[in-house]
């Protein structure tokens, strides 16, 4: 069973001060995990976990995750912009982009940020906007299918991210000749899986092509960037992640390959946004609409425009009823938000226990890829954020949108 870290009790007390719908942030939660993560990497001298931005853009949560040793990933300028704000700056910054515009190259360069290309062509780009730096990183896609012991995880072939080999061999050339000093090799080939073999058969792959570009250029390889990816059990049925595991792994395949190569000096790094924050958040909402046609329907007042992923790919997120966990879960219904789209919907066909108005429901695992992918259609607004700190105490980190925000852009 999916336990949630906050209490009825505690909720009670909470919903008091901010209404919902709202997110909450377990702070002993990422705390635990992400120390986790470092020790389970702690093998590898130069480890460093560049947290996704993009998953949790949130300026407390970055901030708790660098007094925890992390640094960040970025891809837009704004991200860059937190990042900056909370004090990253120079290698504590990845920039991982696509499409890139000029200005968003020029602010990295400005901050010092390790620019990891996404394309051969971007190699002209960024030496005409703002000049190349001695350290650089490139993304690589291998093509076709990405699949271990003929399971098929990803098809690389379809994405529209990084190099091909070819095309890796011609830009380290050209970098070099350009006067960088120190590359890295970066890929993300699976997303949100929960194999603990992905990142070690991923590992092997950026390891054999990280030899080969060794050999073949004599370029210096300063770290390896395993990129994000590791899933969380959204689905109670589903086991976690097992980092220490994983890490056992990575390490096993870089003593197979990088130390008899000469390149035991590798750094790795890791961009994880989900397995770091995903089951440390979760949406907070109320019960307010009871509907009986066709199906049983539950009405509450977060909406898809605060929680996606359900709309978007039909994802699973449990739902805790709060004060009823031990109840039988003998009614069947589909939960849903109040957008003017049949989508909407945080579960279909779901067996809970009786609920009725004003119920508090706890949606699990919206800690990543939750608050952040939020939208304003409808005119729905984006709910506050909510931090549960170590000593039980609260901390609004972001208020709710008010119709003044929506209506501030307007030139009417
Ligand atoms: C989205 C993204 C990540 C994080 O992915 P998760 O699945 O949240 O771990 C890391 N790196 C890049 C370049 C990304 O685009």
């Amino acid at each position: 069973m999916k336990k949630t870290f906050v209490s009825l009790e505690q909720l009670k007390q909470v919903v008091k001060k901010y209404p919902t719908p709202f997110h909450l942030y377990d702070e002993k939660g990422i705390r635990e995990n992400a120390r986790r993560l470092k020790q389970a990497f702690s093998w590898n001298k130069g480890f460093k976990e560049y947290f996704a931005v993009k998953a949790t853009p949130n300026l407390s949560i970055l901030k708790i995750l660098k007094e925890e040793g992390c640094y960040v990933d970025c891809s837009t300028l704004t991200e860059l912009l937190m990042a900056d704000t909370v004090g990253f700056n120079g290698d504590g910054i990845m920039f991982s982009a696509n499409v890139t515009p000029k200005e968003d190259l020029l602010l990295a360069r400005k901050l010092k940020a390790i620019i990891n290309l996404d394309d051969l062509t971007d190699i002209d780009f960024l030496e005409n906007v703002a000049g190349i730096p001695e350290t650089i990183s490139c993304r690589y896609n291998p093509g076709g299918t990405f699949a271990y012991n003929n399971v098929i995880m990803d098809t690389p072939g379809e994405a529209k991210y990084g190099f091909t080999f070819a095309q890796l061999i011609e830009g380290f050339k050209k970098l070099q000749n350009k006067g960088v000093k120190h590359f890295g090799l970066h890929a993300f080939l699976a997303s949100n899986t929960v194999d603990n073999e992905y990142y070690p058969v991923l590992a092997k792959l950026l390891f054999e092509t990280a030899v080969v570009l060794n050999r073949e250029t004599g370029v210096d390889i300063a770290f390896i960037n395993l990129s994000g990816g590791i899933g969380i059990p959204y689905h109670p049925e589903q086991q976690p992640a097992d980092i220490f595991a994983i890490a056992e792994g990575v390490r096993k395949a870089y003593e197979e390959i990088l130390v008899p190569a000469g390149m035991g000096d590798v750094a790795i790094y890791t961009e994880l946004g989900r397995f770091v924050l995903g089951p440390y958040g979760c949406l907070v909402t109320t019960v307010i609409h009871e509907k009986h046609i066709y199906k049983e329907y539950i009405g509450v007042d977060a909406c898809a425009a605060n929680l996606m992923r359900p709309a978007m790919y039909g994802a699973y997120h449990h739902i805790t009823v709060m004060g009823k966990e031990d109840g039988p879960c003998s009614y069947k219904y589909d939960i849903t938000g109040g957008l003017c789209e049949n989508n909407d919907k945080f579960a279909i066909d779901r067996m809970l226990p009786k609920i009725e108005l004003g119920d508090l429901i706890v949606i699990h695992d919206t800690g990543a890829h939750g608050f952040a992918m939020g939208y304003n259609y409808n005119g729905k607004l984006r709910s506050a954020e909510v931090l549960l700190k170590k000593d039980g105490s609260t901390e609004l980190i972001r208020r709710a949108e008010t119709p003044a925000d929506y209506f501030a852009t307007f030139k009417f």
